[in-house]
């Protein structure tokens, strides 16, 4: 019989797993905050398990994780680690440190679809979706191998979350549950390019998790080239999507917009996009771009970026614009490829 990856198990489908092998329900919290509090990674370190019962964990189950492959740490303090999972895919995930906070940017899928046309991630094509141990594994790593004391969670890393939507909102579940990690939703921020029913299904985990929209443009005809999931969730449906999400009790949006210099930093652009932000009562955080080898856009100049806001701020939006980190170990935002080099 193929052993099962204990992390993948929510506490309840964990206490009903027990039940079958006649363990008291007891168990799977004792088995959770072993992995998820004290960072076990070895079923021998839980010491206040009954030998038989860690005898019949080691029969049926193994404990997840991921490899790390290389580390690297920029100027700024941003850590990025390269790891390997079990079939040999590579993934990347950054730590983010800035004042008090350590923001912890997960991956949730190898590779992305939507091949976004300014994002490294999609370049070498989707290869799978992570599972919900691979997508926790990066979080406890930085958590208890590292030994940061992480303050945000954001699956802002390679994939797009909505498309790996039940292992994303299975993984929420467990990072917020009191059993184990217990992080508050409002900690955790899931970023999407827009996939509607996933959008949709948000409203539904019945968490105050924090929804971020990748918008990046804001019209359809330079959505559709930037962005080819803009082809499938035009802007309009989008934009509804987010309204009806906000009408049902979601916390305030926050619209990520990339500036690219003479591509959607223009007067035009901002009065389309404060047309949308004031729509959804939205927050703008503007993101300087990240160059990207092999694309043609430059990043814009700190004072067009800064015009750009300022132009905003006269429209009454609620704008910041997100400082880049990690520029010079390929870390930014848009620049997670997954590669060894
Ligand atoms: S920006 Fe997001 S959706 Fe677009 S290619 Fe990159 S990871 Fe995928």
């Amino acid at each position: 019989m193929d052993k099962k990856d204990i992390k993948n198990f929510t506490l309840e489908e964990l206490k009903e797993e027990f039940k079958k092998i006649s363990e008291p329900s007891y168990r799977a919290k004792q088995i959770f905050s072993w992995i998820y509090k004290k960072g076990a990674e070895d079923f021998n370190a839980m010491n206040n398990i009954p030998k038989l019962f860690m005898d019949k964990l080691a029969e049926s189950y193994y404990i997840g994780a991921v490899k790390p492959l290389k580390q690297l740490e920029s100027i700024d303090g941003t850590e990025k680690i390269l790891f390997e999972l079990d079939d040999g895919i590579l993934i990347e995930t950054v730590l983010i440190c800035s004042n008090k906070r350590k923001t912890a940017c997960i991956s949730t899928q190898a590779g992305c679809k939507y091949a976004c046309v300014f994002c490294a991630s999609g370049m070498n094509g989707f290869k799978r979706d992570l599972s919900v141990s691979e997508i926790l594994s990066q979080a406890l790593f930085l958590e208890h191998r590292l030994k940061h004391d992480i303050t945000n969670f954001v699956f802002m890393g390679m994939g797009e979350p909505f498309d790996n939507y039940e292992n994303v909102s299975r993984t929420i579940k467990i990072m917020n549950s009191p059993e184990a990690m217990a992080v508050a939703a409002r900690r955790i921020t899931v970023s999407t390019s827009g996939i509607i029913p996933g959008i949709e299904k948000f409203k539904e985990l019945g968490l105050q998790v924090n929804l971020s929209i990748s918008l990046h443009a804001a019209n359809n005809e330079l959505r559709d080239r930037l962005m080819s999931v803009n082809k499938i969730y035009p802007l309009e449906k989008l934009i509804k999507a987010c309204e009806d999400y906000m009408n049902n009790g979601g916390r305030m949006l926050t619209l990520e917009y990339i500036v690219f210099k003479d591509i959607n930093d223009s007067q035009k652009d901002i009065n389309d996009l404060s047309k949308i932000a004031k729509r959804l009562k939205a927050k703008v955080n503007l993101i300087p771009y990240s160059e990207v080898c092999s694309v043609n856009f430059k990043s814009s100049l700190k004072k067009d970026v800064k015009d750009f806001e300022d132009g905003l701020l006269k429209k009454g939006i609620n704008v910041t614009i997100r400082e880049s980190k990690g520029k010079d170990i390929m870390a930014a935002c848009g620049q997670l490829a997954g590669n060894p080099a």
